[in-house]
């Protein structure tokens, strides 16, 4: 009697499917990409390799098994100053999480781990160097186990610019727990990377899955540096006067002299690098991820793993290290899915200076090889008169047909001009010159400006003197600059920033090959590309300065989203995100029930505030008093 068997063993509740889970605890009724395929396969015990880009619905991909799977889904995260935050958005979602960390007190980490061990929780984090201790291994053995899933997968790579070596550890988890479902997760999209971290990881059975890379809500744009700073600003001024950003500067003083900087000109800039005592970093982190408005001015130190939604702009006083470095940088933007900007000033001496860097490191000849091209692909991306999310993707092996329409190039396609005799003129030059000399020297040499360089080298006796007067300074770098681009000249490896011919130059010099460069400075279409004044398309509309007709309701909102979250000590968008209530703004929902309707709002959030939230709706709609 199979059947009086089955009655009479203990009732266990059948698991929740996926889809019911993505509605009733994250409020959200469809999957996107390859979400429900991931999860499928790890709610069948396969392991997975995910790359998806930031913002992409990473999370969902181990969350959704790890609450389908009986037992605790561990995550491996390195980034310790941001678990506090990422366990308070589950908690208000009212999922069992717990993170453990050397913030925790004795006791604190006892209690979670006893939680562990009774299976207590739906999902645990977990820093990767505690992974590998001997007493943790201990507990991960008396704990039932739903999966591990390890974020920021590419932290393994050891060329990779975030390179942990506590992850290398990590391959013990297919020798220890060869039965536990393992899914590695990464917003890095080259070949290389995800070569390494199957191997390392020991993910050879696993299946991968690639999202599409495009972030069609970033709009990309990169302008030639003519007083930086002051470019900054008025971008910052015209587009993003409210909004929380961050600013990407190449060195530490530079931060700490931008922030102040910002500061002085009304922004609330906080700086952020490695140099700054921890204390003071955590403070700065925890003000960006709690208050809004925060401009983050820092490193590359900041940012990896940061999921603060509404981050509006990325801006890049300096150009990144390539274009691995500028997706991941610049992918922190937007990952609410509403507009974001990705704005960068670029020049020739950041990209010099980068060079010299990478020439003069240690490293294996085949990495410098390698860092190189990385750097001259980056530079092919600001030159670039085509769509730039086109050549983003491209990079990463993504085709798109271009045209995207949300990107510089797109919105005001930049003009050409003939620069055949003027690159000639250039190249004259760099041979004349005995090819070591760099973009300065040279403008001098073709400017025909007599200074004591110039004539102590006797250069003002060569033909190249004074032939290019009919171009000034800044078009001459503009034009050096696009023909280190197009490969018709390279750098030599001084350090110095000295330039010399490449084999394609010669094609230039005998008249064989023209060439066409973007107009950068000459006539008002590059002024408008520069300045976004009033020709160019209308800026980026940000969440926070509501544009759609009622911005007291939108104030309303805030101020209670605001009130809810400073009352628990959390930051305002792990209450609900700016497109949740942009949703409210929208609907304006006077019942529970359409409340409930609204994406991002499951049943926990429902029932904490759905209430306060359409009291708030209601009080708009009433007549004011007198
Ligand atoms: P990633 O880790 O890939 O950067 P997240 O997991 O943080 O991305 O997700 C980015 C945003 O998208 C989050 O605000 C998340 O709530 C939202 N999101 C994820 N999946 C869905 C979905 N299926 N429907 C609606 N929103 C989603
Ligand atoms: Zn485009």
């Amino acid at each position: 009697m199979t059947g009086d068997l089955f009655e009479s063993s203990p009732q266990r509740e059948p698991a929740p499917r996926p889809a019911e889970i993505l509605l009733r605890v994250f409020g959200y009724r469809a999957f996107r990409g390859h979400q429900e395929a991931v999860i499928q396969h790890v709610v069948a015990g396969g392991d997975a390799l995910v790359l998806m880009p930031t913002g992409g619905g990473k999370s969902l991909c181990y969350q959704i098994p790890a609450l389908v799977r009986p037992g605790v889904g561990v995550v491996i995260s390195p980034l310790i100053a941001l678990m506090q935050n990422q366990v308070d958005a589950l908690v208000q979602l009212g999922i069992r999480a717990a993170f453990l960390n050397s913030t925790l007190s004795a006791e604190e980490a006892r209690r979670v781990q006893a939680a562990m061990v009774e299976g207590r929780l739906d999902l645990v984090y977990v820093a990767p160097e505690r992974l590998t201790l001997p007493r943790f291994t201990a507990l991960l053995e008396r704990t039932p186990l739903a999966l591990f899933a390890i974020d920021e997968a590419h932290c393994v790579s050891q060329w990779g610019h975030d390179f942990r070596p506590e992850y290398l550890g990590l391959s013990f988890l297919a020798e220890r727990f060869p039965i536990v479902p393992r899914i590695a997760l990464t917003a890095t999209a080259d070949q290389a990377t995800r070569a390494e971290i199957v191997d390392r990881l020991c993910l050879r059975n696993a299946q991968t899955f690639v999202g599409g890379f495009d972030r069609p809500n970033i709009r990309y744009r990169a302008v030639v540096k003519d007083g930086e700073r002051a470019q900054l600003l008025r971008f910052l001024r015209t587009e993003h006067p409210r909004d929380a950003g961050v600013v990407y500067c190449l060195t530490r003083k530079r931060v700490e002299q931008t922030a102040s900087w910002l500061g002085r000109n009304g922004f609330r800039a906080l700086p952020y690098h490695a140099g700054m005592p921890p204390e003071e970093r955590r403070t700065h982190l925890d003000r960006f991820l709690r208050e809004e408005g925060i401009v983050m001015v820092a490193t590359v130190a900041f940012g990896m793993g940061i999921d603060k939604p509404d981050i509006r702009f990325v801006a890049h006083l300096d150009a990144p290290k390539g274009m691995e470095a500028y997706y991941q940088e610049t992918g922190r933007a937007g990952r609410d899915g509403l507009p974001a900007n990705a704005w960068m000033a670029y020049g020739l001496a950041d990209w010099l200076r980068l060079r010299a860097l990478v020439d003069a490191s240690e490293a294996p000849v085949e990495h410098r090889r390698m860092e190189r091209r990385k750097l001259d692909a980056l530079l092919g991306y600001c030159e670039t008169p085509a769509c730039r999310r086109a050549v983003l993707l491209g990079y990463f092996g993504e085709p798109h047909p271009g045209s995207c329409g949300n990107c510089d190039n797109c919105l005001r396609p930049p003009t050409t001009w003939d620069a055949t005799a003027a690159a000639r003129s250039a190249l004259a030059c760099v041979s004349q010159t005995g090819a070591r000399f760099g973009a300065t020297h040279l403008t001098d040499v073709l400017r025909g400006n007599r200074n004591d360089r110039v004539q102590g080298l006797g250069h003002e006796r060569l033909a190249a003197f004074g032939a290019g007067s009919d171009l000034d300074a800044r078009q001459w770098h503009s034009v050096f600059r696009q023909l280190i681009a197009a490969g018709l000249l390279e750098a030599d490896a001084s350090g110095f920033g000295g330039l010399r011919l490449s084999s394609s130059s010669g094609e230039v010099l005998t008249g064989s090959r023209g060439v066409r460069l973007r107009h950068d400075f000459a006539g008002p279409a590059a002024a408008d590309r520069e300045s976004g004044s009033r020709r160019t398309p209308r800026p980026v509309t940000s969440p926070l300065r509501s544009d759609e007709g009622e911005p007291a309701l939108w104030e309303a909102l805030r101020a209670k989203r605001a009130e809810l979250a400073r009352l628990q000590g959390v930051p305002a968008y792990v209450i609900f995100h700016d497109s949740t209530l942009r949703e409210m703004l929208r609907r304006r929902p006077l019942t529970l029930q359409d409340v409930a309707a609204i994406p991002g709002v499951g049943s926990s959030k429902l029932e904490r505030y759905g209430r306060a939230f359409m009291d708030v709706i209601r009080g708009a709609g009433a007549p004011s008093p007198g």
